[in-house]
């Protein structure tokens, strides 16, 4: 596994720590260490290494193929590798089976701590106090047995009235302990709510979509479901009121506003070739004002980010979709719904509060030309 760091900050507590270790991962990483392995069984490259001191830079020279006398220890060495990343995965299930019959192991990641340290209602008090640039609509009220119910809400901006209005869709909160785009949407709506109304754009605010979350810290619902992958089977209570609830309109652009545990600059998502002209202009402006930008980070596997920007070409998605039966929010809209320009945005915990809550900010507002 990629080198995966997980740190929570000391407003953060809850439970969101669980283990990082996907076992699927394990078997496959174990899988390419054998087959690294068998290579050397025909060459293993062999340069001379010049190091320049002054820039750090490493130049290989005259390099050889020397071939490994002893094959059968290689093969061996192969068929232990792999062995022990098969053993790995057989020993996760079971003790997943074993010792958590109630969750699926995918999903079992989180020790079921869950304090309350926020509140929803009171976090989303301001949209009752919004002027008429919006509607406030109910979509629907989350039911788990032994725990508080919680309304969920589509706030809606612009002139209904309009139909040649562009629509655009913004969500925040799909993972409960990832907080700064939540600030930053209430400070984006009621910016918007003290400007003249924009009369061209619609947009759909779906606000803390996991309340439960939100309240106690946690990734994931009061199920310990993750709704974000919750997009192909509809397991959970919040994914299906979200989606009962789209208006039957085509979205120009969706935004889905994230943070991440395992990075350590702002990342942005893209899903579709046409949209990287926009990426790259998002980019441009949060390079203007100073925002470090993610290099390191590999996601499905394959994709690393470059430069604050990570697309995930259609065969990435084919990956999550065919072979896990999960997909995210991003990628349910440009399958399904087949959105024009959809993007997930997500600042690193690392940074501090102001500086993630600033960056959400700048997108917003950017998105809407301001
Ligand atoms: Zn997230």
């Amino acid at each position: 596994m990629s080198n995966v760091k997980w740190k929570i900050e000391n407003d953060e507590r809850g439970c969101s720590e669980f283990p990082v270790i996907d076992s699927e991962i394990t078997v496959i990483d174990s899988f390419f260490a054998a087959l690294l392995l068998t290579q050397l069984v025909e060459c293993l490259t062999v340069c001379n290494k010049i190091e320049f001191l002054d820039n750090s830079e490493t130049i290989y020279q005259n390099c050889k193929c020397m071939k490994i006398k002893n094959k059968k220890i290689i093969i061996i060495l192969s068929l232990c590798v792999l062995f022990i990343g098969i053993l790995y995965l057989s020993l996760h299930i079971i003790a997943a089976f074993l010792f958590s019959p109630n969750i699926m192991p995918f999903e079992g990641r989180h020790h079921a701590i869950h304090t309350k340290i926020r509140d929803y209602y009171e976090q989303i008090d301001f949209i009752f106090e919004l002027s008429n640039k919006f509607q406030i609509i109910e979509i629907g009220t989350i039911e788990y047995p032994n725990y508080p119910s919680y309304q969920m809400y589509k706030v809606s901006y612009g002139n209904p009235n309009n139909n040649e209005a562009v629509n655009l869709l913004f969500m925040c909160g799909l993972h409960g302990n990832e907080i700064a785009p939540v600030y930053a949407m209430k400070d984006f709506i009621l910016f918007l709510d003290s400007i003249d109304l924009m009369d061209n754009i619609n947009i759909d605010f779906y606000y803390i979509v996991n309340p439960f979350g939100f309240e106690n810290h946690c990734r994931f619902n009061i199920a310990n479901l993750d709704i974000n992958s919750d997009f192909v089977a509809f397991n959970t209570q919040e994914a299906n009121f979200f989606v009962n609830s789209l208006r039957n309109v085509k979205y120009t652009g969706v935004y889905d506003f994230h943070e991440h545990g395992a990075t350590e600059g702002f990342m942005l998502y893209y899903y579709l070739s046409k949209n990287k002209t926009k990426a790259l202009s998002i980019i441009e402006m949060l390079e203007h004002s100073n925002i470090p930008l993610e290099n390191e980070f590999v996601d499905y596997r394959f994709f690393r980010a470059k430069n604050g920007l990570l697309q995930i070409p259609f065969y990435g998605r084919l990956f999550s979709l065919h072979f896990m039966k999960r997909s995210t929010v991003e990628i349910y809209f440009v399958e399904s719904l087949k959105t024009s320009e959809v993007f997930c945005f997500e600042t690193p915990y690392y940074s501090s509060m102001p500086e993630r809550i600033n960056t959400h900010l700048l997108i917003m507002k950017s998105l809407i030309g301001l």
